[in-house]
């Protein structure tokens, strides 16, 4: 509705008598009003047509990590301005400002917490913050998140989000793809498994390394999953792009997803995988 529209016939403000704010959202895909009560119960799902809403990091932390298992590392750890962005939309600003928002340092949590009993290390990356864009904190500890749990002779789950590489730090940003690589592939040797689990949308440098390496790459439903955005590829290739381009069925179909995982069978799937992984690891 444009803002004349809302100013000549009052239409928000009534609205907003009607709804008050936080209690009720509408779902993207099918225009119902969920209770944002029902909604938190239903793991941010829409009860009527399973759309999937982005989830922040301590809701996720909550669903895979045993109650109170989880210990947070480098939770403090902040970015430099190496490339001194300055002016108004200074990198310094941003950083400050989605740290006000969001009460955190940068766009990935990660730890130490139990799945039904069992050590695993643990990330969340977390869209709100910079649209969990990989700088040298985020590939940083990512890079810890990995090296701890192949000490500590613990698998790694991690759950992927991300707009991709954070321009503001040029080439320490992509320096990062080759750093969790690297580390992964040292986890990988000692036999320990990982899974990332990729949500909407998980793109460009993340998805180029870490997010694609899993043993098990499982997605969540309709998640946009790419290295170049549908406009740049089809500019370039100068061809009409399939229904359902860079969605995670689509990529299941292709082979490049294992498994399209609904939320709610998200953490019994993990639990199976990794029992059978560490089994295999170590026969009884
Ligand atoms: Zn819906």
């Amino acid at each position: 509705m444009s803002s004349f529209f809302a100013r000549r016939f009052g239409f928000n403000r009534s609205r907003k008598k009607d709804i008050p704010g936080g209690l009720w959202s509408k779902c993207p895909s099918c225009a119902e009003m969920l209770y944002q009560e029902d909604l938190i119960k239903n793991l941010q799902v829409c009860a009527s047509c399973g759309h999937h809403f982005p989830m922040g990091r301590e809701q996720r932390i909550a669903m895979f990590c045993d109650p109170e298992s989880f210990v947070e590392w480098d939770a403090a750890m902040v970015s430099e301005d190496p490339l001194e962005f300055t002016g108004t939309d200074s990198y310094v600003a941003k950083l400050k400002k989605n740290q006000e928002k969001t009460g955190y340092a940068d766009a990935v949590s990660i730890g130490k917490g139990t799945l039904e009993g069992m050590p695993i290390g643990f990330g969340a990356m977390d869209f709100s913050f910079m649209a969990a864009s990989m700088g040298s904190v985020v590939g940083e500890k990512i890079t810890r998140l990995i090296e701890n749990s192949t000490e500590e002779d613990m698998p790694v789950v991690l759950v992927c989000a991300s707009g991709g590489a954070r321009m503001y730090e040029g080439m320490l940003s992509l320096m990062q793809l080759a750093k969790t690589s690297g580390a992964l592939a040292r986890h990988a040797e000692k036999g320990l498994p990982y899974i990332p689990i990729l949500t909407h949308p998980t793109t460009a440098g993340v998805m180029a390394s870490f997010a694609t390496l899993g043993d098990v790459i499982v997605a969540e439903p309709q998640a946009l999953i790419g290295f170049a955005g549908p406009r740049v590829i089809k500019e370039t290739t100068l061809q009409d792009l399939p229904e359902g381009f860079q969605r995670s069925e689509f990529l299941q179909d292709k082979g490049l997803i294992d498994q399209v995982v609904p939320r709610a069978e998200l953490r019994p799937l993990i639990v199976d995988l990794l029992q059978a992984f560490m089994a295999a690891r170590n026969p009884a």
